[in-house]
């Protein structure tokens, strides 16, 4: 197939990222030393903290890989209230976290559209941090509506850049649908992020390369990525991850997407530790991130948001993780991010 990727500058940046990613010993070292070079340059010391609320898992949608689809019947499926999100928003502020992430499955009734909105209006009146939501895919007027109430910024990964590929990740939904919510977003003032998983069944070195060029293309202001993890009631269960045989290589696609996305805030995922597990994300806050984001989530819920198995810090509470998020930023020579952590390429006040 004919894409726009056919043209000579993009072939030759993908051969650039292609070889990068195949670094080996001294080209390796020289990869990471460089991709922390520009985050320190560009981005700075600090690393920013945002504290995810997992405030739903239940879900109507069935991407293959995904732990929480609806299809999974041996999900305990829960809805938080508002009361209980706001209750654990307010102490946000003293644990130095200036954002919260509201994540949850997806066209889901459980918790709607409008009672997020009023939401988004409650956090924005009672505290100072910023408010990111990540709930997927939604029509213009309820994107619009939701940064009336004063949302701050929307998380949407592409998951792939590969049109076929993603269809054959996700039953009910297309690539073309998802790259047009984040125009919507991006279109409205919205502070967008998004991202991919790294090494899905029937990825290649190629794919991975156009992932983080498709990053570059999109100048997103966040852009997360993590390692994809089977997830034993799913029907991709039992295939490996592509890279399943070089696990470096989750670290050196993060080490990329850096140097081509200079000025973007990056996260150090969680999905990180479950694959180095107690250092996967320090690991990559040295290789190009600058943000982390420690789960929020009541201690009570966390159990049933297993997007993969081997999530980290499932039994421990939203304290203690606030703790060891501190200690392990602290150990590795950075600071503490101050504030909401904006974007840093629009400045916010010309966001309409
Ligand atoms: N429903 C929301 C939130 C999705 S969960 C949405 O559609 O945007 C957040 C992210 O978790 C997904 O975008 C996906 O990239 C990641 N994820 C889901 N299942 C995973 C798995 N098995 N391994 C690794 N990452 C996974």
């Amino acid at each position: 197939m004919k894409t726009e990727y056919d043209n000579q500058q993009h072939k030759t940046d993908r051969n650039a990222a292609i070889r990068m990613l195949q670094a080996q010993d001294k080209a390796l070292e020289e990869l990471y030393r460089r991709a922390d070079a520009v985050r320190q340059q560009f981005m700075g010391n600090e690393v920013f903290i945002r504290g995810i609320v997992e405030f739903s898992n239940v879900c109507a949608r069935n991407c293959y890989y995904c732990g929480i689809r609806a299809a999974n019947e041996r999900v305990k499926r829960y809805t938080m209230s508002a009361d209980e999100i706001v209750e654990v928003v307010r102490h946000f502020p003293a644990n130095r976290q200036g954002t919260v992430v509201l994540q949850s499955g997806e066209a889901s009734a459980a918790f709607g559209d409008e009672a997020l909105g009023k939401l988004i209006r409650r956090i924005k009146r009672k505290t100072t941090v910023a408010v990111t939501v990540c709930i997927g895919n939604r029509s213009r007027e309820v994107y619009q509506y939701w940064r009336d109430c004063g949302m701050d910024r929307y998380l949407i990964r592409f998951e792939t850049s590969d049109p076929d590929l993603y269809a054959r990740l996700h039953p009910d939904s297309s690539l073309a649908t998802r790259l047009d919510c984040l125009t919507i977003l991006r279109d409205l003032g919205v502070q967008t992020g998004s991202g991919f998983m790294i090494g899905v069944p029937g990825e290649t070195v190629e794919i991975l390369a156009n992932n983080i060029l498709l990053c570059r293309k999109l100048d997103l202001d966040m852009i997360g990525i993590g390692p994809f993890i089977p997830h034993p009631d799913t029907p991709l269960g039992n295939t490996p991850n592509a890279y399943a045989a070089d696990p470096e290589m989750f670290l050196k696609a993060l080490a990329v997407l850096r140097l081509f996305n200079p000025d973007a805030h990056i996260p150090a995922t969680t999905a990180y530790d479950a694959i180095f597990p107690g250092t996967g994300r320090d690991l990559a806050l040295q290789r190009g991130a600058n943000v982390f984001m420690p789960n929020a989530t009541p201690n009570r819920y966390r159990n049933n948001y297993l997007l993969y198995p081997g999530k980290p810090c499932v039994d421990e509470s939203a304290d203690q993780c606030g703790a060891c998020m501190i200690h392990r930023i602290q150990a590795l020579g950075r600071t503490l991010g101050q504030g909401p952590g904006h974007s840093k390429k629009r400045a916010i006040e010309k966001i309409p």
